[in-house]
């Protein structure tokens, strides 16, 4: 008898763990329980293509500004590699050209144009690109006449685009505020974490603010607060359901009701219907 029984070989991807619960799951269930954990409902991150595929009509998505790729603009000086080294390895890790993958479809059956963020691009941080495809996403939606929809998850601007990343939260509030002068509605769904310069900007614009379940939405993370002001901040500050109650959040809504809500909105707020054209 041996002493030692062989570790057993678990094919890589077909089990995954929980980051709440820490219990392992079959991949295939976890997916189509829409990433959210069967055991303790943990909504987990998805990248932006799987999220348009979770919310649009028969998984399909027309992408916008997929051709749009980052750059390292400012030459960053890094400790170690290049931003452009660093965005090699993130678009192999996350499966993703940006943190931000925008595309045309329809959600039970209304024509819409959705923008969704991915934490796994870098920390879903905000760059020149990101910012470019959420103002395009909104033209689109502008020149169709049909909401936009944005799942905005980020860790706040993109660090090696300096203030390249920053001037983004002036143009895409610019876009948002087109949209609004319009009549074109425009809904953000609030993913863990939704936090920095996009927290700041177009994901506190919204006609209506959805938020997915125990996600973190704030501008600083807690820590940072709690360092500067030196006091005891109150249970599940930051969190949606925290925000729900303080009415920064319009509904918290459980991934798997979310493309339900969203259309049930979407009929209340038709878009405004373009201008008559000047006769004569
Ligand atoms: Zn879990």
């Amino acid at each position: 008898m041996a002493f030692f029984r062989k570790k057993k070989e678990i094919p890589v991807g077909l089990w995954m763990k929980c980051p709440s619960c820490g219990k392992m799951a079959f991949t295939k269930t976890v997916e189509e329980n829409l990433h959210v954990c069967p055991d303790c409902d943990h909504h987990m991150k998805v990248n932006g293509p799987t999220r348009l595929r979770q919310l649009l009509d028969d998984r399909k998505y027309e992408a916008i500004g997929e051709d749009l790729e980052p750059r390292d603009l400012l030459r960053f000086k890094e400790d170690v590699g290049t931003y452009e080294d660093k965005l090699k390895k993130s678009r192999l890790k996350a499966g993703v050209t940006e943190a931000v993958t925008v595309g045309r479809g329809h959600l039970e059956g209304i024509a819409v144009t959705v923008a969704a963020m991915d934490f796994s691009f870098r920390g879903g941080s905000m760059g020149v690109v990101v910012g470019e495809r959420i103002a395009r996403g909104a033209e689109d939606a502008l020149a169709r006449r049909v909401p936009f929809l944005v799942v905005a998850t980020s860790g706040g601007a993109r660090m090696q685009e300096g203030a390249l990343s920053l001037m983004q939260m002036a143009k895409t509030s610019a876009m948002i505020a087109r949209l609004r002068e319009e009549g074109i509605p425009y809904l953000v769904v609030l993913a863990d974490p939704c936090t920095g310069g996009v927290s700041a900007s177009f994901a506190a614009q919204g006609d209506v603010t959805f938020a997915e379940p125990g996600a973190l939405i704030g501008f600083a993370g807690p820590r940072v607060i709690q360092n500067t002001i030196k006091a005891q901040l109150p249970e599940g500050f930051q969190r949606a359901e925290f925000l729900l109650a303080k009415g920064y959040v319009d509904r918290v809504v459980h991934r798997r009701d979310l493309k339900k809500e969203l259309a049930t909105v979407l009929r209340y707020l038709e878009p405004r219907a373009r201008p008559q054209e000047a006769v004569g």
